[in-house]
C-alpha cells in the first residue's frame, strides 16, 4: 500500500493550529521549519486527516519516527507469527543435567531386608 501523505489543506490547517510552535516540546519554529507528523503512523493505519496530524520540530520528529519504526517492526513480527510466516522460537535448551555420581543400581550394596513385622516374643 502506498504511503498516504497529508493533503495540502490538512498540512496548512495543522501549521495554522501549531501557531509556529512544535506541538510536542513547544519550541518556536521558523516558517517552513515544522515537520508534519502522522500521530498514528500511516503504516499502522493512521489516516491522513487533521486529527492525526501534528507539527513537530526536527528533533521531536526524528525521535517519534524512530519509535514508530520500532512499533511497525513489532507489528510486522506479530502479524507474521500469527499467520505462521515465522515459526515461534523453540524452548530454550539449557545444559543437560550432569550424570549422577552414584554407581548404577545393580552395583549398589544390597541392604539386609528390614524386619518390619517382627514376631513378638512374649515376656
Ligand atoms: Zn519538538
Amino acid at each position: 500500500m502506498a504511503r498516504r501523505e497529508f493533503p495540502r489543506k490538512v498540512k496548512a490547517a495543522a501549521i495554522a493550529r501549531s501557531a509556529g510552535k512544535c506541538e510536542k516540546c513547544t519550541a518556536a519554529l521558523k516558517p517552513g521549519e515544522g515537520e508534519i507528523d502522522h500521530i498514528l503512523s500511516d503504516i499502522l493505519g493512521g489516516e491522513p486527516v487533521l486529527a492525526n496530524a501534528q507539527v513537530l520540530c526536527r528533533v521531536c520528529h526524528a525521535a517519534k519516527s524512530a519509535d514508530d519504526l520500532r512499533r511497525t517492526r513489532k507489528a510486522d513480527r506479530q502479524r507474521d507469527k500469527a499467520s505462521g510466516a515465522i515459526r515461534p522460537a523453540g524452548k530454550l535448551r539449557g545444559p543437560a543435567f550432569p550424570k549422577s555420581s552414584k554407581p548404577p543400581r545393580e552395583a549398589r550394596q544390597q541392604l539386609a531386608p528390614k524386619l518390619i513385622y517382627a514376631s513378638r516374643t512374649t515376656t
